[in-house]
């Protein structure tokens, strides 16, 4: 079971089963809503995610279709949520244990942010999946 929570703890959750590669988001959307340079995410089943302190949640369509979570009281961005979709897209900076998966590398890096360079050795990939 891996753990994690918002900074002000209102919100807490587990996770039961696997957590999907780890990829590097650099959109312009992920920027904005993190704050930062990107925003490091990965998938987990909607069966194996419970929250608890959902009504501190609160969400943002920011595309079409695409709801961003986050706690209303501190702001902590906690997952992502397609339409549609049988998994949500939790923001790793949430964890507070070890998500035992392994790097899947960076996209969107046609957006990212001037100021932040990528070293040359870092796993980079296009997105699609
Ligand atoms: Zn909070
Ligand atoms: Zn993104």
């Amino acid at each position: 079971m891996i753990k994690g929570s918002c900074l002000c703890h209102k919100i807490t959750y587990i996770i039961t089963g696997e957590i999907g590669e780890i990829i590097h988001c650099h959109c312009e959307t992920c920027r904005k809503a993190h704050g930062a340079a990107f925003s490091s995410v990965a998938s987990v089943k909607d069966d194996d995610f419970k929250v608890s302190g959902e009504e501190w949640l609160s969400s943002f369509e920011s595309s079409a279709g695409k709801q961003r979570y986050f706690c209303r009281q501190c702001g902590t961005q906690i997952y992502a949520k397609r339409d549609g979709t049988e998994h949500i897209i939790l923001r790793l900076g949430s964890l507070d244990d070890d998500p035992s998966s392994h790097d899947g590398g960076h996209i969107w890096l046609e957006d990212k942010a001037s100021w932040y360079d990528l070293d040359a050795n870092t796993p980079r990939r296009n997105r699609g999946s």
